[in-house]
């Protein structure tokens, strides 16, 4: 991750999801609705890399509407996740903090969809990234068929309790359409971080 700067225009949407199908077709079906969606906006994808699950569907669906699409993966899930063969490029990187790093890098803004462990905790890096100043990048949640209706309850019961900022869950941008979580991250400008500005060197 750079150094903290301004939010600067969307040209590229690094995208976390699941290196699984998960339960329901509509998943898969919003992986590639979102893939298809970044190339007509002619915005490029960059992800984790894989062939598998959700990530092989939103790279594959990209890839064949003439989309860029940058995978980061780790040499040792090169095997495991299937490193997607046709991508415009791929970054094979020492470590999964290097791989969250590259991604980062590389895009101006991020969407989560469905996902599993791996997701949440890309997810809930980068809202802590943005919380601490260390980037200013629009970070959306893309809630397929109310997947993250209990995540959604538990940032809301943190709020009430008085452990997670207010002004940081708002600037969430959360929709259950990728056309309108789309207009919505190309519009909006980062949260700037209240506190002090950390820079990654400093973490
Ligand atoms: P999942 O959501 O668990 O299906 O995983 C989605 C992606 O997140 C996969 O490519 C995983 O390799 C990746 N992932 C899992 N754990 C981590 C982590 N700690 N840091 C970065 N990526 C991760």
């Amino acid at each position: 991750m750079p150094k903290s700067t301004a939010p600067r225009p969307v040209r590229r949407v690094c995208v976390f999801c699941g290196a699984r199908d998960g339960a329901r077709p509509v998943y898969l079906e919003f992986a590639r609705a979102l893939g298809a969606l970044l190339v007509e906006r002619g915005l490029g994808v960059v992800y984790g890399g894989a062939s598998v699950g959700l990530m092989g569907a939103l790279a594959d669906e990209a890839l064949a509407r003439g989309g860029e699409v940058i995978g980061v993966l780790p040499q040792a899930l090169v095997d495991r996740e299937i490193a997607h063969a046709g991508l415009s490029e791929l970054h094979v990187v020492d470590t999964m903090h290097a791989r969250k790093a590259k991604m980062a890098e590389l895009s101006d803004a991020f969407v989560a969809m469905p996902g599993g462990l791996g997701t949440f905790e890309e997810l809930f890096e980068v809202i802590t990234w943005q919380m601490l100043g260390i980037h200013q990048k629009p970070i959306g949640l893309l809630d397929v068929g109310g997947y993250y209706a209990p995540l959604r309850a538990a940032l809301e019961h943190g709020a009430a309790e008085g452990f997670v900022d207010r002004a940081q869950l708002d600037a969430l941008v959360i929709e259950h359409e990728p056309v309108t979580l789309i207009d919505r991250l190309t519009r909006a400008h980062a949260m700037r971080a209240k506190g002090r500005g950390l820079t990654l060197d400093e973490t």
